[in-house]
């Protein structure tokens, strides 16, 4: 039987990162609440950090491996990192070289660290040469505090399936 336990962490959905509370019981039953003493939510989640839980347990539509198809209408098919990895790469050498370096553009997850921001934006802007970057970020912080005001609720979860309460 587990030992119950509390871990403080941060929210990774967007840059406000809002302070959270996983406690385990002693059944391995997890909750996930607001972090009261953390000064950027003091407590509140907005409802994308409200059911972290729930979604970073379900893996029933995550992606696992590299997937790719050959043509659009042609099924995905599981490939492995190297093919995947040379195809793009050789596709955004195929698109710069034709019609420059704004051909392309990156709009990037919100849920990246900032450290992983740095070499995202080094890639795009240093190595590619162009300033197309842009991530879900911007977006969703603009619209969190409206759901960071409302009443907080709590999340638990047994294995790897959640119910609100
Ligand atoms: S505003 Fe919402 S998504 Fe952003 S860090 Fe806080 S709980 Fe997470």
């Amino acid at each position: 039987m587990p030992e119950p336990a509390t871990i403080k962490t941060t929210c990774c959905y967007c840059g406000v990162g809002c302070g959270i509370e996983i406690r385990r019981d002693r059944w391995g039953q997890l909750t996930l609440t607001g972090d009261p003493d953390h000064p950027a939510n003091r407590g509140q989640l907005c409802s994308k950090g409200r059911y972290l839980l729930q979604v970073a347990l379900d893996r029933d539509d995550r992606l696992l491996y590299p997937m790719w198809r050959p043509r659009r209408e042609m099924p995905l098919t599981r490939t492995d990192w190297d093919t995947a990895l040379d195809h793009v790469a050789a596709t955004f050498r195929r698109l710069i070289d034709r019609y420059g370096p704004d051909a392309v553009g990156f709009y990037v997850s919100g849920q990246l660290l900032t450290e992983e921001y740095y070499v995202a934006t080094k890639l795009v802007k240093g190595f590619l040469g162009t300033h197309n970057i842009d991530s879900n970020s911007r977006l969703w912080p603009a619209t969190s505090w409206h759901w960071a005001t409302t009443p907080r609720r709590s999340v638990t979860t047994t294995s790897n399936r959640a119910s609100a309460f």
